[in-house]
């Protein structure tokens, strides 16, 4: 233990800015706990939560730069009075103005509401990794726009001026505003749900949910050999996501388990209501952005999906299916996800690869 338990803090994590306590007793991987743990955050070792950890390093070998991949034929396309439809240009316009502000929101929710109150050294190794990865999709997606020479304060404005982009942002920043206040403490059941909450919002709702319509149109695009570069951007991007929804799905289920008083039925409806409600916003989305059927997609295919999806991510942290018996109609986005090995989707490079080797010295 570090520090002392004067009364009332006792329930309190630490931050791991707490003065030192020299000679302390050694840490015991008992001692550790998701929130609310008063075991130093400091110290990395040892490790009690091995996926949070596995995850770390799965993130960092699967490191990726936007300038690496190639983007002069989605130039040319771009230019070509006849290389795309409207609906097209469209889509691919919607995409980078919800996407472009959306991993910003993400990473600023991550830096300056959950990681704070995660109180465990090994998760917080991969929040950094996540952080960072946020960092280069923002990049990605500012490096295809000024490929492309769209209109940046158009494309960024998106998010508070095309009312269905808006309606995603709007609907998550009330869930990380109250993580945020500096006031907020987590210890005691309502905290501790809230901060639950926030979590279920982001991870399984906003990088589980509200990405899966933007990411399905572009790699379509990408299969009909269409604005490539940008589609593979998309591919990294939606690799990277998987990881940070399988983390936060993880982080969820292991917050239940060391504190079972906090999924209770009234949470676990609400939980259900989170899922279904950004449902609703992400079917609008997909409306709005395919009027038409488009790249062998439509809206109603788009929520045939989003219900599969619901589906898993509910059952994932424990929820009952709330489309019971929903099937996929767009098997190849499980294989794109799946990817690990195999060549790159759109064959331009081997997907998996490694960086920044190990340093030799002979
Ligand atoms: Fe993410």
């Amino acid at each position: 233990m570090i520090g002392s338990d004067t009364a009332g803090a006792t329930a309190l994590g630490l931050t791991g800015l707490e003065r030192l306590e020299r000679g302390a007793r050694r840490i015991r991987v008992d001692d550790k706990r998701i929130i609310n743990c008063r075991a130093d955050l400091n110290q990395l070792v040892p490790f009690k939560y091995r996926w949070a950890w596995d995850k770390y390093l799965q993130g960092s070998a699967n490191h990726w730069m936007p300038q690496e991949i190639p983007m002069a034929r989605d130039i040319e396309m771009w230019r070509d009075p006849s290389g795309l439809t409207d609906d097209e240009r469209t889509i691919v316009k919607r995409s980078l103005g919800f996407f472009s502000t959306a991993d910003s929101l993400v990473a600023n929710n991550l830096v300056l509401a959950a990681y704070r109150h995660i109180t465990n050294p090994e998760c917080r190794q991969y929040l950094l990794r996540q952080a960072f990865e946020e960092a280069v999709h923002t990049h990605a997606y500012q490096y295809v726009i000024e490929s492309l020479g769209l209109d940046e304060a158009l494309v960024f404005n998106m998010y508070r001026e095309v009312p269905s982009v808006a309606a995603k942002a709007e609907w998550a920043l009330p869930y990380t505003e109250s993580l945020s206040d500096p006031g907020f403490h987590t210890g005691t059941r309502a905290a501790d749900q809230r901060l639950l909450r926030d979590l279920i919002a982001f991870y399984v709702v906003f990088e589980g949910i509200f990405f899966y319509t933007g990411f399905s149109q572009v790699l379509s695009m990408g299969r009909r050999n269409k604005m490539t570069g940008t589609a593979e951007q998309f591919q990294y991007i939606l690799r990277d996501e998987s990881m940070h929804l399988n983390f936060g799905v993880d982080l969820i289920n292991q917050i239940k388990a060391e504190n079972p008083a906090l999924w209770t039925e009234g949470f676990r409806a609400e939980a259900r209501s989170i899922i279904l409600e950004g449902m609703e916003l992400e079917i609008a989305y997909a409306r709005d952005t395919m009027p038409r059927g488009i790249l062998g997609l439509n809206a109603a295919v788009m929520q045939e999906y989003l219900e599969f999806i619901a589906n898993r991510r509910a059952t994932q942290i424990g929820l009952d299916e709330p489309f019971a018996g929903a099937k996929n109609p767009l098997p190849w986005m499980s294989e794109i996800i799946d990817l690990k090995k195999e060549k790159n989707f759109f064959e331009t490079r081997v997907i998996e690869y490694q960086t920044g080797g190990a340093l030799t010295w002979d």
